[in-house]
């Protein structure tokens, strides 16, 4: 693709990811995407926050994934709401959601009441770091299994986001994975990038990550208004 036409690509999908904002704004829905490769740990951390939550935020997932509904099934016995959004059939294989994808997503959703929406998107660790979707943050996960390298193999990912959740923490022993090591190179790309270690097997972290999520979605509500408006 020449310079110019992904420009125009991601232009028009900065406008439609707009709108989509506008709608969860109006619902007063804050939307966080989380993205990361394959296999880091997405789903099993949705799982595990949904539980944390124990209902002090009413919360809805969109789960993108190129096929299948595997990831969505997992999440379905937590009782939230859960949109499943396929990107491969008509559409290429896409290996990332933009915002028309989410958009086309939003009338399956029942927004009202709901104070929070998890994006999970397909796992890369590439393109998605591309395409807004009219979320409030950008969280990405990676897991220790990865290698400390990867912030300056894949330093779009890293710059774009808000918070970086390291998961696999319990694998820490097993692995070169250096943490001193791998928040140098966070550093190196995104000095305010702030860090969570956290293992969503054991549970550990998850208490610092709920929290800030709490607290955004608290000053989020406050910018709102009573009333969903800006
Ligand atoms: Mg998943
Ligand atoms: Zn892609």
């Amino acid at each position: 693709m020449q310079v110019s036409t992904l420009r125009n690509v991601l232009d028009a999908n900065d406008l439609i990811a707009k709108e989509n904002r506008k709608e969860f704004d109006t619902h007063g829905c804050f939307v966080v995407n989380l993205m990361s490769a394959p296999g880091s740990g997405k789903t099993s951390i949705l799982e595990r926050t949904l539980g944390s939550l124990n209902g002090r935020l009413k919360a809805a997932v969109i789960e993108g994934d190129v096929q299948s509904t595997l990831d969505a099934d997992r999440l379905i016995p937590l009782g939230v709401p859960v949109v499943q959004i396929n990107t491969d059939p008509h559409f290429g294989g896409e290996c990332h959601l933009d915002a028309r994808m989410v958009r086309n997503a939003l009338p399956g959703l029942d927004m009202d009441g709901i104070d929070l929406v998890l994006i999970e998107n397909v796992g890369n660790l590439v393109c998605p770091a591309e395409f807004r979707v009219g979320e409030d943050r950008k969280v990405m996960v990676l897991s220790v299994a990865e290698g400390d390298d990867k912030p300056l193999k894949y330093p779009l990912m890293f710059r774009v986001s808000d918070l970086l959740l390291l998961n696999k923490v319990d694998l820490l022993g097993y692995s070169n994975f250096d943490p001193a090591r791998f928040r140098a190179n966070v550093a190196r790309v995104n000095p305010t990038l702030p860090v969570i270690e956290l293992s969503a097997k054991t549970g550990h972290g998850f208490q610092g990550w709920i929290q800030w999520l709490m607290r955004e979605v608290a000053v989020a509500s406050r910018g709102r208004g009573p009333c969903g408006e800006i």
